[in-house]
């Protein structure tokens, strides 16, 4: 089958590689009609994780069952099915508590497993014609209609970035008439500040420099924050401050209640857009969050990270204002999203038509497509804000 495999930096390839196959009783193969290209996937082909060459990539796959194991009896051949990006056994300790993102049987090795990325077991990705699903009963979550309906890209989005969203929010404790703020408008910051849309936030601000992710940030209701126009916590301070008279002491709560952490280790330095600065986005939201919120930091940091900017970086070591954080009795949650513990309801929402996550796709391509996929969506360039690679599509066909 065709897949697409990392060779080196910033080098993908559509490659043959063999076919996955039954190798226990309790795994699923499925036929991928959509992968999506994530944001994770770029820290691994900017080489800025452990080596990850010789991988086929991917974790974010919609597609139809195709075979199943002798002891699978949840799906059968023909099921159109979601397949979170954690692989979980659902059993173990972690999986019985609801986590399944950091799964203690799936991998010898590692907490935690997942298709195509570096540290997370050796499972094969799924930006590919056909995947292995181990455990597929726990693993595919079986959707409706049929494939490339008009369902189609909102239900891959429930692999990661749509639940991811959600996830921020939980963790950042937004609720009905909170205040928002979400730094990073890629898939995974819009996708947060939609979710708090959905919970019915009062004010939720975004925050990136990418013009065409902050006009998608304005269309689903937010307000955009351009860094490039100076400090955005400032920023928010002034937008909150502006025709508002307050309550005696409210002067001491300028911030949000709630922060959302969506850009990770990459991290550019507003003060200097051509700087990275690992520790930026968590100082800021320390500065910027009001006393006793909480903040949900779902942008990826490794412990190993071969490009940091100094030998401290290099080993995902920062300096943060820690005892700000303690002083202000802020909450700061943080790590891989429990896909499964969410993907089912927000697929009801999706379906009872109280959510459209797909408003953020820029282009679907054939997988045919990756290495230009991959280069648009690492530059931004080409109002690239997340792409759906389609093994089904023909190459020159694009939607
Ligand atoms: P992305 O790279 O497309 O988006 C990151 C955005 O952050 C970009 O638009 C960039 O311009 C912006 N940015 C950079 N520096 C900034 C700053 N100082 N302030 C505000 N914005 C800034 O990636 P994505 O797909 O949206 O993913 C975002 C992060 O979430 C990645 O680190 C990814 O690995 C991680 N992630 C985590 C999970 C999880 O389970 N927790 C799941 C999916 C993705
Ligand atoms: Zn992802």
């Amino acid at each position: 089958m065709r897949a697409v495999v990392l060779r080196g930096l910033r080098q993908v390839v559509v490659a043959n590689v063999p076919d996955p196959r039954i190798e226990a009783p309790t795994d699923v193969i499925i036929r991928v009609t959509s992968a999506a290209i994530c944001g994770s996937d770029l820290h691994m082909y900017n080489a800025r994780t452990a080596p990850a060459e010789g991988m086929v990539l991917g974790h974010e796959p919609l597609g139809v069952v195709e075979e199943t194991g002798s002891a699978v009896t949840a799906v059968r051949k023909g099921d159109r099915v979601l397949v979170p990006f954690n692989i979980s056994c659902g059993v173990c300790f972690n999986c019985a508590r609801g986590f399944t993102s950091a799964c203690l049987a799936i991998d010898p090795k590692s907490v935690g497993g997942a298709y195509g990325y570096v540290g997370l077991g050796t499972y094969r990705g799924a930006q590919a014609e056909y995947l292995r699903v181990p455990f597929g009963d726990r693993n595919c979550l079986v959707m409706p209609g049929t494939p490339h309906d008009a369902w189609e890209d909102d239900f891959v989005l429930l692999a990661d970035v749509f639940p991811t969203g959600w996830y921020a929010n939980e963790l950042a404790g937004v609720t009905a008439g909170s205040t928002v703020a979400v730094f990073g408008a890629g898939p995974v910051g819009l996708l947060a500040a939609y979710c708090a849309v959905l919970r019915s936030a009062s004010e939720i601000y975004v925050v990136d420099w990418i013009e065409e992710r902050l006009a998608k940030a304005l269309e689903i209701g937010c307000t955009p924050i351009d860094f490039r126009a100076g400090d955005p916590v400032e920023q928010i301070y002034e937008a909150r401050r502006a025709g508002r008279r307050l309550h005696p002491g409210e002067e001491k709560m300028p911030g949000v209640m709630c922060g959302i952490e969506a850009v990770g280790y990459q991290a550019i330095d507003w003060s200097d857009p051509n700087a990275e600065n690992p520790a930026r986005v968590i100082e800021d939201l320390i500065r910027l969050v009001n006393p006793t919120g909480r903040i949900g930091a779902v942008g990826l940091y490794v412990s190993n990270d071969p490009g940091g900017i100094n030998p401290h970086a290099k080993r995902g070591e920062f300096s943060l204002s820690f005892g700000k954080l303690w002083e202000k009795s802020l909450s700061l949650g943080m790590g891989q999203t429990p896909v499964i513990r969410f993907a089912p309801q927000l697929r009801d929402m999706i379906v009872a038509r109280r959510a459209k996550p797909s408003f953020l796709v820029s282009h679907r391509l054939p997988l045919e497509a990756a290495p230009e996929a991959y280069a648009m969506f690492e530059q931004r360039i080409d109002g690239c804000t997340k792409v759906i690679l389609k093994p089904e599509l023909k190459q020159g066909g694009s939607s």
